[in-house]
């Protein structure tokens, strides 16, 4: 019996999609809805919240862009895809034996499921395992030598030597992260912490400080959707193996409690970040970011949001669905 032929996502003739993303910029900047700007990081309660930006990075062709696509904001928890990304091409599947990849359904500071399952966070991208991650990578090197390293990472997979750590916001949450801080000490009573707690966290601050526009963020993703190319370097190449596995991550637990409903709305892996951005990969086709700093109550940015949901409805972009299927 002859097979059919397996469905591909197509990709989209660029003038198209310049229109749908400078239609999408322009129902954004007239938003009323907003949300609101994350204030429990000092640093990051003083953006203004009318911005939003928007770019797509195809993996064959040019970046296109929207709206304030060149403003560097704070990645947050995005820059968590990076390190475990690392991490994972560093120390591979060693990683699975600290920390788990199943949703954890809680919002991503909870400390309660952690003590029931003793001190193994649920996924990478809550903040223990994220923490975990860091103190993985910080093992044999100082903090500022494991955030060098990460940020050299970040440029690399971006192409892009012009990426940063806001110091200023490093320092806010060095200031006033004390859940984080909790975490880190549980997990250290507990065994899965090895280094000194103030050096994963002083890793975990600075690398969420990284600061990045969305046309960057969407450069640094590529990877994800480009089968692990990273801008035709073979030396820097991720194996398959890992992008396949940080995509099932991001669809499930990128979101944290409304991972689910990310899936649903948008239906392609996803991370979040309380600066307000979002990557979003359409693999095979195209690396997407977008960003407007206020919130919805769990978190994530609400026009970032919905602006992944009007592009996926525009482009058909969707892992569950065929191409052209608004
Ligand atoms: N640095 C932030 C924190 O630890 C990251 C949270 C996020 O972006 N969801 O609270």
């Amino acid at each position: 019996m002859a097979r059919s032929a397996p469905v591909m996502i197509s990709s989209i003739d660029p003038i198209e999609l310049q229109a749908i993303l400078d239609r999408i910029a322009g129902t954004m900047a007239a938003a009323t809805e907003r949300g609101r700007v994350a204030d429990y990081i000092p640093e990051l309660a003083d953006v203004a919240n009318d911005r939003f930006g928007i770019a797509v990075v195809p993996v064959n062709g040019e970046a296109l862009v929207a709206g304030n696509a060149d403003i560097a904001f704070s990645v947050q928890s995005i820059s968590k895809v990076f390190t475990l990304t690392l991490a994972l091409e560093k120390f591979g599947g060693a990683i699975w034996e600290r920390v788990g990849r199943e949703p954890s359904g809680d919002p991503f500071n909870s400390i309660v499921q952690l003590e029931l399952e003793h001190g193994v966070p649920r996924n990478p991208f809550i903040n223990a395992g994220a923490i975990v991650i860091a103190d993985l990578l910080v093992d044999g090197q100082t903090p500022h030598e494991t955030v060098q390293e990460i940020l050299t990472y970040c440029r690399q997979l971006a192409n892009d030597e012009g990426i940063n750590i806001d110091q200023d916001v490093a320092r806010s949450e060095e200031r006033t992260g004390f859940r984080n801080v909790a975490l880190a000490s549980f997990m250290r009573a507990e065994g899965n912490i090895r280094a000194p707690v103030g050096h994963p966290l002083d890793v975990y601050f600075h690398h969420c400080a990284i600061a990045m526009s969305c046309r960057q963020l969407a450069a640094a993703g590529r990877y994800l959707a480009a089968a692990g190319d990273v801008h035709g370097d073979d030396a820097r190449r991720v194996s398959m193996s890992c992008v396949r596995r940080i995509n099932a991550v991001m669809m499930t637990c990128g979101h944290y409690d409304a991972s689910g409903e990310f899936a649903f709305r948008v239906g392609l892996p996803g991370k979040s970040g309380v600066g307000g951005g979002i990557l979003g990969i359409v693999p095979g086709v195209a690396s997407i970011a977008a960003w407007s700093p206020g919130l919805n109550a769990k978190g994530s940015s609400v026009l970032a949001s919905r602006a992944f949901e009007e592009l996926a409805k525009a482009t058909g972009w969707s892992v569950f669905g065929a191409p052209g299927q608004g």
